[in-house]
């Protein structure tokens, strides 16, 4: 077997399939001469997520076969990565496979930690104890939501970077939404436990959402990191993370956004930074200290919001970026750190963040997107998934 490839990517999610769909488009030479390597048998649309935990979409259509989504012209090696040896331009895999690359795409998404809360692994899935951050259990919150009776929904967003910020909180206007119409609001208290200190860092935005917490009536706690869950007692603990104090919250309902880091092979490979993530120019998406590689999405330490829709503008800069590369012309490509964020905030109401390194607004649409709107919610649940299963993975937009 050849094992010796112009390109290698690692990992064949919505970066990793969306780099290799965008530099087989800008360079023809480069057909049967990129390699993926995925373990994984399937490939997910992740932001429809939040609505099957609605119960507004069914998770099967958020899961496609690896293999339909590999762009013609690359070659999937189904294996996963263990090592990175950058000096010698190769990468080993967990089959011992030693693959040799000119270049290198680091597209390998981020790591959930399950056990990063004491008591959750254990409880996800039953006891009220549910989670939108995976697929398996997906469904279970949305049967939570529907069946519950009133008492305390508590949801919570932790210390860590995670995968679409604004997504803890969206599961929780959805289910206040629910509790209306199932009319149980009445008895329930809601509640949000997160970590950061206010409740979106984008000020137009959350101008808009702290209004939303008002209306709502939700009682929204900054600065608490959930540790611990007793699932038997339904009790979850939280340390204030200015004075280390615990707090412990009784509830009737639990949705959990666990912790998440960076994945393990990488944190511990020299391609990683001080914390654990690949190491990338933030404007050109080429690797710090080694210029043949090049990474973007979740696994990369770009200070900007860890999305898909940052991935629609990193895909192109990264594959243009590397072709030029190849044809020893200057680095011109440049990402600004565009990232957004589609923030439901009920059944039909949804407020379209985007903005970019500078923490502003870049407004795409024509009107104010801190207005929730139904014609956003729309574009969510039912244009976004075609344009990315038709557009963004094959490299068109
Ligand atoms: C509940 C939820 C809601 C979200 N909402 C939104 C939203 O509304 N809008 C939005 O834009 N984004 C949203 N996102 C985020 C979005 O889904 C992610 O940012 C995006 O999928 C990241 O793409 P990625 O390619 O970096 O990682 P992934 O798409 O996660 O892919 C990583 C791939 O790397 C593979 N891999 C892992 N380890 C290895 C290894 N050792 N070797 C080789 N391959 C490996 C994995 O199998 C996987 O296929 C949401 C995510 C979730 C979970």
């Amino acid at each position: 077997m050849n094992n010796n490839y112009k390109v290698v990517i690692v990992g064949g999610g919505s970066a990793g399939i969306s780099v290799a769909a965008r530099l087989l488009r800008q360079s023809h030479s480069l057909f049967n001469q990129i390699a993926i390597v995925e373990p994984a048998d399937k490939h997910y649309y992740q932001p429809l997520w939040t609505l099957v935990g609605g119960g507004a979409a069914k998770k099967e259509v958020t899961e496609r076969e690896m293999q339909s989504v590999i762009p013609e012209g690359t070659i999937w090696i189904q294996e996963a990565v263990n090592t990175f040896l950058p000096n010698e331009n190769a990468i080993t895999t967990d089959q011992g496979t030693l693959i040799t690359y000119e270049y290198l795409v680091v597209a390998a998404g981020i790591e959930v930690n399950w056990n990063g809360v004491k008591g959750l692994q254990e409880a996800l899935g039953q006891h009220e104890v549910c989670s939108n951050y995976s697929y398996t259990h997906v469904d279970y919150t949305w049967e939570t939501i529907r069946s519950f009776k009133g008492g305390t929904a508590l949801f919570t967003h932790p210390a860590t970077p995670v995968k679409c910020g604004g997504a803890p909180q969206k599961i929780m206007y959805l289910a206040e939404d629910y509790f209306n119409r199932s009319g149980v609001r009445n008895q329930t208290q809601v509640v949000f436990g997160s970590a950061n200190p206010a409740i979106f860092d984008v000020a137009k935005y959350r101008a808009t959402l702290e209004k939303v917490l008002e209306r709502k009536q939700i009682d929204a706690r900054f600065r608490r990191n959930l540790i611990e869950i007793n699932a038997e007692e339904k009790i979850a603990t939280f340390e204030h993370l200015d004075t280390g104090a615990k707090e412990t919250v009784a509830y009737d309902m639990i949705h959990v956004t666990p912790p998440m880091q960076a994945p393990t092979f990488i944190k511990n490979s020299p391609l990683s930074d001080a914390a654990g993530w690949l190491d990338v120019h933030k404007h050109t998406l080429q690797h710090n200290q080694f210029a043949n590689v090049f990474g973007l999405g979740d696994c990369a330490n770009l200070p900007t919001s860890k999305t898909g829709a940052a991935i629609r503008k990193q895909a192109p800069v990264a594959a243009t970026n590397i072709i030029s590369l190849m044809r020893d012309q200057p680095l011109t490509a440049s990402y600004d750190g565009y990232s957004s964020c589609p923030i439901v905030t009920g059944y039909n109401k949804l407020v379209l963040a985007e903005f970019d390194y500078t923490k502003e607004p870049c407004e795409m649409m024509p009107f104010n997107q801190a207005v929730e709107r139904q014609s956003m919610y729309i574009l969510k649940k039912d244009l976004l998934p075609v344009m990315y299963w038709n557009g963004m993975l094959k490299g068109t937009m």
